[in-house]
């Protein structure tokens, strides 16, 4: 789409979504030109997949705003991630957990991160079960350098987004029972769920960013 239409439609989504829910522009394989169509309209948190693509996009764009991971962090990603992104939404093992502390150390920065749930083990590839989660999430609140401040999920994969609710439903309960464990080291401040097809599902089961990309960039 032209610089134009993303910044009207993108206008449209922020003043249709409620105030306490943050939009997060899912900005891989856009353009810069893009990407600033949706920073003009009022958005300031930008996604990315991949460390080789925000690296492009914040030489171009610097850091107005803020740049979130919302990729699965490659092994040997780890330092380049550490450096670029203001919050690593994917973190779903310990071993990633420790990498990115001990990078995050290296340059004297504490991360923000949000632990990444697999809410539908039927469909999704990524995240560590419910079940799993909070034993994840106690030993991830030892490490010096992470903060951990809420939940990711990718939700599942369906024809009919009415089918993303159970595992959107799951995930905010799952943050309501962290947050009253009080887990020392550990805000529960954000459950970032819901996509272009499922945001508004999403918000009404709780979700407090969503991330979304082909409804403001156009299809990729
Ligand atoms: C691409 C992507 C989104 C946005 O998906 P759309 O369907 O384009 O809105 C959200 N989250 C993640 C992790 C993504 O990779």
């Amino acid at each position: 789409m032209e610089h134009a239409q993303i910044y009207d439609t993108t206008m449209r989504i922020l003043s249709s979504i409620p105030p306490h829910v943050t939009l997060v522009a899912a900005g891989k394989t856009r353009s810069p030109q893009q990407l600033e169509a949706v920073i003009q309209a009022g958005v300031k948190i930008i996604g990315h997949n991949y460390v080789q693509e925000a690296q492009a996009s914040i030489e171009q764009i610097g850091r107005r705003i803020k740049w979130h991971c919302i990729g699965h962090v490659q092994s040997n990603k780890i330092k380049k991630a550490a450096k670029l992104f203001d919050l690593i939404e994917t973190i779903d093992n310990l071993k990633t957990a420790h990498a990115l502390n001990h990078a995050c150390r290296a340059i004297d920065k504490h991360m923000p991160v949000f632990i990444e749930i697999n809410s539908c083990e039927e469909t999704a590839k990524s995240g560590v079960s419910a079940s799993q989660a909070i034993e994840l999430i106690r030993e991830v609140a030892k490490l010096d350098h992470l903060r951990i401040q809420g939940l990711m999920t990718m939700g599942a994969y369906f024809e009919d987004p009415k089918h993303y609710r159970p595992a959107f439903r799951l995930t905010r309960q799952l943050f309501e029972h962290i947050r009253s464990l009080d887990i020392h080291g550990v805000e529960m401040l954000h459950v970032s769920m819901g996509m272009s097809d499922s945001y508004q599902i999403a918000i009404e089961e709780g979700a407090t960013m969503v991330r979304i990309g082909s409804l403001l960039f156009g299809p990729r």
